[in-house]
């Protein structure tokens, strides 16, 4: 690079840090204004029982368009909401979504089960089942549409606290899922101990699930492990064929991934549903 531009390693160095610095600087104001003026949308893909062939549920994820910045990938905003607590308005908004999404979808005689991804600040504060419950009865949506996803990292201190948390939201009705299974290096000792419905294992066990003996053993594992503990298990990131069929093989329950959908804005959620529906007609 230094080469390229003429200028020596520090000189780039510090042309990198200052754009940085500027994209963040831009990208706090940018995500501030976002969150008053809500330009956030919900984007939802398709959860597969591949059982019963049918559409099990949704997963509600967030996209934001910025006049500035262009498209900006939750996985950058997200982890900066988070570093900066703007992610508490910004889950609200996005739960307030999720129940209009609840709600569009009951016009259309549809009820599937939405999953929102609640990040661990959210969950950890302590008015955190209030502020949930508060949104939803505001909009009349209760809490047996919805799925929440946490990450092994949230629960992962089986403080009272957050048993009592999970404990609550299972009352309430809403199911518990722990996403990115595997990634996290915490104990397992959590899911004996949590009221949990759904395990999701993360996308990079199941990348060279086709080739690598290694993955397919421990995939088979996680997915004995949960049945016994009476939970269902979902795989993400499925994108081939010959992935469902070797999970297929594994009594893995539920497929999510762009084999069978990229997450979907609901006007194209509308049409995939109703295009499931056609296609597996007769064989429900
Ligand atoms: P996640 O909750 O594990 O979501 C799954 C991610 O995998 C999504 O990325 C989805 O688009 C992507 N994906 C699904 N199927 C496939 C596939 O077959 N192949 C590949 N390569 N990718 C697939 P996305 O939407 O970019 O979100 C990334 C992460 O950002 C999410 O991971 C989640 O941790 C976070 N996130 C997204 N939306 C929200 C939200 O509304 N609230 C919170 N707190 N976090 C969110
Ligand atoms: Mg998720
Ligand atoms: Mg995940
Ligand atoms: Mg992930």
């Amino acid at each position: 690079y230094s080469k390229k531009n003429g200028r020596n390693g520090y000189a780039f160095y510090f042309d990198e840090l200052q754009t940085d610095s500027q994209r963040v600087l831009l990208l706090d104001a940018e995500l501030r204004k976002a969150i008053e003026n809500q330009e956030f949308e919900l984007y939802f893909q398709p959860k597969i029982d591949i059982e019963k062939d049918t559409i099990q549920g949704l997963e509600a994820l967030v996209r934001w368009n910025n006049k500035k910045l262009g498209f900006v990938s939750p996985a950058e905003f997200i982890p900066y909401a988070e570093e900066t607590g703007l992610i508490i308005p910004l889950s609200e908004i996005i739960i307030n979504k999720a129940c209009e999404a609840v709600i569009e979808l009951q016009k259309f005689g549809q009820k599937l089960p939405i999953a929102i991804n609640i990040s661990s600040i959210h969950f950890k504060q302590q008015n955190f089942l209030e502020s949930i419950q508060t949104i939803l009865e505001r909009n009349n949506t209760p809490a047996n549409n919805f799925e929440i996803e946490v990450t092994e990292r949230t629960v992962m201190n089986s403080a009272a606290e957050t048993v009592s948390k999970l404990v609550r939201l299972k009352q309430l009705g809403f199911k518990i899922s722990i996403d990115d299974f595997g990634t996290g290096y915490s104990s397992l000792s959590y899911l004996v101990r949590f009221p949990l419905d759904c395990l999701k294992i993360d996308r990079s066990f199941i990348q060279h699930i086709s080739s690598l003996d290694e993955k397919q053993a421990v995939v088979d594992a996680i997915i004995q492990m949960s049945h016994r503990l009476k939970m269902k298990v979902v795989a993400e990131g499925v994108e081939q064929a010959q992935q469902v069929d070797i999970l297929r093989k594994m009594n893995c329950d539920i497929i999510q991934g762009f084999y069978y959908s990229k997450p979907l804005p609901m006007n194209e959620l509308l049409e995939f549903i109703e295009f499931w529906e056609i296609e597996h007609q007769g064989r429900k």
